[in-house]
């Protein structure tokens, strides 16, 4: 846990959130500014920064956080259609929150240059 971490204060449930998925030391829940008609974020329960801190979970976390998220697009009724997995790290690519998480994205023909 950080301090002053928003989705830290997620994890502990202190800022609520609409969670649809919950396991093996990860949560998903609903963007509050969806981009898409599905738009669920994938966070690992410790904190790590970013993608770029990914070396601070264990090996065992870095696996079942794929599987998770895989998991979160089955569970949205996405495979068929397809979605998109997207993390963002530093300034360059616009992260806002920095507690690692992935964007899953579906339920729309998405556009090409999101
Ligand atoms: P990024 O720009 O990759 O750091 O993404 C951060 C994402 O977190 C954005 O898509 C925000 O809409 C989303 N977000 C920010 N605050 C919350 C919140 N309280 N609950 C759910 N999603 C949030």
């Amino acid at each position: 846990m950080a301090d002053d971490c928003l989705f830290c204060r997620i994890v502990t449930g202190d800022v609520p959130a609409d969670v649809v998925r919950r396991g093996n030391g990860m949560v998903a829940f609903r963007d509050i500014a969806p981009k898409a008609p599905v738009h669920v974020l994938v966070i690992p329960e410790r904190h790590v920064d970013s993608m770029a801190g990914v070396g601070g979970l264990t090996p065992d976390e870095r696996a079942d956080m794929l599987a998770f998220i895989a998991e979160v697009g089955r569970d949205e009724g996405l495979e068929a259609t397809g979605y998109r997995v997207t993390t963002n790290h530093g300034p360059d690519a616009l992260q806002s929150v920095h507690h690692l998480h992935w964007h899953v994205m579906g339920g729309t023909r998405l556009s090409d240059s999101m």
